[in-house]
């Protein structure tokens, strides 16, 4: 009864974020409405293990007693403080000052955004502010990953690199540029890793070339990328472009908004292959989803140049109402404590060795044509002819339909839209919850299976 009141109004009021405005519609919302540990209850009451973290943010779990009473003490002590001017609060402090503790090497500055979206955003304007405070005007052209998505605010949205968030919104933007995604399974350097790697090298420099290297400001990519499909780069890929950047006097930005916090086993993906970048944005897990927040780090030498291009009375004027909000702050604080202290990241690195043994047995199944992932971020590709790693005709609608049967078996994933299954459970699994969320799939692939439409 209530559950059909709020779907009447749902369908009425409510705009839903990248859905198919009309196909909503037509279905209708699915509620959900609570959640302990991995497991989701929706308001028909089935409960569901949640193998994407939400939407790979619940890096901690739902329900965890730390966060919430943390959230509940700021709201009770101090609901709201800005942080703009000389004004602050303790938890925003002090959360900034353990990021600068816990990202590598000189970054060391930290700004508060509400997520991910506007932490890409703060990083452009910061990145342009740093240009022009260094008499170099001219840089303002960013290049990114085919298959990137960095957000989906204007700039965000065209730095991003799938068509459908792009199309009737005017972007990509003029300063935005791309080069291919070093995606091994579907590069046409084939699966030799080295060979991915310098073909990505190359673009990057031939990229450069092209645009003129006194225009080109930095390189914006996810250290594995997400909603382009759970791409994982060749070992060496982070380092080589990396030292590609530096060389070219070009910024590196590393985007760890879903890779950060535990998410392919160490705190920060970056640190897989020991590689600093100039700025890195983040959000999800920095605060396990509980409330809003993100943020950009930036490295001391960014850091200075800009505070001595704008002098010592002109402010930046760089803020949001919430940036540092104590709120999402004591929240961020909490889960922190949970990632080091509680030995999440620890158990989501082995955590995701048992899902990516898991997957990868599944990779023997007619329908999959890789099973993929670092850590507890990963991918199953389903295709219609292995030999030939044919994609799914569009028109079937294949992530619809395995979204809709994985929920059906008690498993929530992401179901792209090309017959991608995008898999990022929460960090605090068990055994048994890993082999449960294997198992589910591979019912879900068998039942996938017997559709007669699909070959
Ligand atoms: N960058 C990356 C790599 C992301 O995956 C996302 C969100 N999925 C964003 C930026 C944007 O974050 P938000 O949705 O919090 O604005």
């Amino acid at each position: 009864m209530l559950s059909n009141s709020l779907v009447e109004l749902d369908r009425r009021h409510l705009i839903h974020p990248v859905a198919s405005y009309r196909g909503h519609e037509e279905r209708g919302v699915t509620v959900l409405q609570s959640a302990k540990g991995v497991f989701v209850t929706d308001a028909q009451g089935r409960e569901l293990i949640d193998g994407f973290a939400g939407l790979w943010c619940v890096n901690a779990g739902y329900g965890q007693p730390s966060v919430v009473a943390a959230a509940t003490e700021q709201m009770q002590r101090l609901a709201y403080a800005t942080g703009y001017f000389d004004l602050g609060s303790e938890p925003s402090i002090r959360l900034a000052a353990e990021l600068a503790d816990l990202t590598p090497g000189d970054l060391s500055r930290v700004y508060f955004t509400l997520g991910g979206s506007d932490a890409v955003d703060s990083a452009v304007r910061f990145i342009r502010y740093y240009f022009n405070a260094l008499g170099k005007p001219e840089k303002k052209q960013v290049i990114t990953l085919e298959q990137g998505y960095h957000g989906s605010s204007t700039t965000g949205s065209g730095l991003t690199a799938l068509p459908v968030f792009h199309k009737g919104f005017d972007v990509p933007l003029p300063w935005q540029h791309r080069i291919p995604s070093p995606f091994p399974y579907r590069s046409p350097e084939g699966e030799d890793h080295r060979a991915v790697t310098a073909a990505s090298v190359a673009a990057l420099r031939d990229k450069v070339a092209e645009l003129g290297a006194d225009t080109v400001a930095a390189f914006f990519c996810e250290p594995v990328q997400g909603s382009g499909g759970v791409i994982v780069p060749p070992d060496g890929w982070l380092r080589a472009m990396r030292e590609t950047c530096r060389e070219l006097g070009i910024l590196f930005v590393a985007d760890e908004v879903i890779t950060g916090f535990g998410r392919t086993g160490t705190m920060f993906a970056c640190e897989h292959e020991g590689v600093v970048p100039d700025l890195m944005t983040m959000a999800k897990g920095l605060t396990s989803g509980y409330v809003p927040m993100g943020a950009v780090v930036m490295s001391e030498p960014v850091y200075q140049a800009i505070a001595d291009g704008a002098g010592p009375d002109a402010p930046v004027g760089h803020g949001f109402t919430y940036s540092g909000h104590p709120v999402s702050a004591a929240v961020g604080l909490a889960v922190l404590k949970l990632y080091t202290e509680g030995g999440l990241v620890e158990n989501g690195r082995r955590m995701g060795e048992r899902l990516m043994a898991g997957l990868g047995a599944l990779a023997g199944h007619p329908l999959v044509g890789e099973a993929r992932g670092r850590g507890m971020l990963a991918a199953l590709e389903l295709v219609s002819h292995k030999d030939e790693k044919r994609k799914f005709d569009p028109a079937l609608k294949l992530g619809e339909r395995i979204f809709a049967c994985a929920y059906e078996n008690g498993l929530i994933v992401r179901a792209f839209p090309d017959g991608v299954i995008g898999f990022a459970p929460p960090l605090t699994c068990t055994p048994d919850e890993i082999d449960l969320i294997v198992e589910r799939t591979r019912k879900t692939l068998d039942q996938v299976l017997d559709w007669a439409d699909i070959r």
